[in-house]
């Protein structure tokens, strides 16, 4: 396993996945993680961490991290969690303590209690509810940007800059979603947050992807099948639609077959499979 890297416009994602084993992303030009697997070298220099729930696979990792980035030096990790997370893991993070007699530095934050997360004047992360047999949490990551009044758009340049010049307003702020993220889920998230439908990466789980799986079994783990994803294609007006956590049952060459198989030539160069294996 070694972490591979993705990119679409101005969105880099480093990372590793594999469903029931390790999940751990990171977005290297905004220096935060999601989920930690079990704590690997290449984030260690993050100082953001968001958890989306705590299955050991995306969980693991947490003291790792917190004593690494300690015996380091670094500035105090911060963690963004369900909240029913925190006390258990701050039980774990103690005994932690207690057996190398040394006082850990962090802070757990509960997402319940930050509707957003503001990483700097023009980004900011979102956390949303989503459905797993555990608390379990995804997140977009929104973009502000100005955009012109429609009355405006026509105009040249000349006369923007006359306008503006003036101090007659001719832009206003608009807010587009990079990258929605799903953590582990049921479909369901995306109906309950519809404006995900237009992110422009979706990142999303597809544990399962062909019929060798029941949608009744998948979600009865609290995953999500291809098919669901597929069934709501007309919906989803995102540029490329990444797909993760996949069972260990599907080779990447089986994966491609597969969205080669289901999904209609308009859409299929869509449909990616980050990371690879
Ligand atoms: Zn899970």
């Amino acid at each position: 396993m070694k972490e591979q890297l993705w990119q679409h416009k101005e969105i880099k994602i480093r990372g590793v996945s594999l469903a029931g084993v390790y999940s751990c992303y990171q977005l290297p030009d905004f220096n935060f993680s999601i989920d930690v697997g079990q704590g690997f070298d290449w984030i260690l220099n993050d100082h953001l961490f968001f958890i989306t729930h705590g299955h050991m696979d995306h969980a693991a990792g947490i003291p790792y991290i917190i004593s690494q980035k300690n015996m380091r030096h670094h500035p105090k990790p911060q963690f963004y969690m369900p909240g029913s997370l925190i006390q258990p893991l701050r039980q774990i993070i103690s005994l932690w303590s207690q057996i190398e007699q040394h006082a850990y530095e962090y802070d757990f934050f509960a997402f319940e209690d930050f509707p957003s997360i503001y990483l700097n004047n023009s980004f900011r992360i979102k956390p949303f509810k989503t459905v797993h047999r555990i608390d379990s949490y995804g997140l977009s990551l929104l973009k502000k940007t100005k955009s012109l009044l429609p009355e405006f758009q026509e105009k040249p340049g000349a006369t923007l800059a006359e306008l503006k010049k003036k101090g007659i307003q001719i832009e206003k702020e608009v807010e587009k979603i990079l990258i929605a993220f799903s953590g582990d889920s049921q479909i369901e998230f995306l109906d309950q947050n519809p404006e995900l439908y237009d992110s422009q990466i979706l990142f999303m789980e597809s544990t399962f992807l062909d019929n060798k799986k029941s949608l009744e079994d998948t979600r009865k783990w609290g995953h999500t099948h291809l098919f669901e994803i597929l069934e709501r294609l007309p919906r989803i007006n995102s540029e490329k639609i990444l797909l993760k956590h996949l069972s260990s049952r599907y080779s990447l060459s089986r994966a491609q077959q597969i969205l080669d198989e289901f999904v209609d030539p308009k859409n299929r160069t869509r449909f990616e499979v980050f990371p690879g294996r």
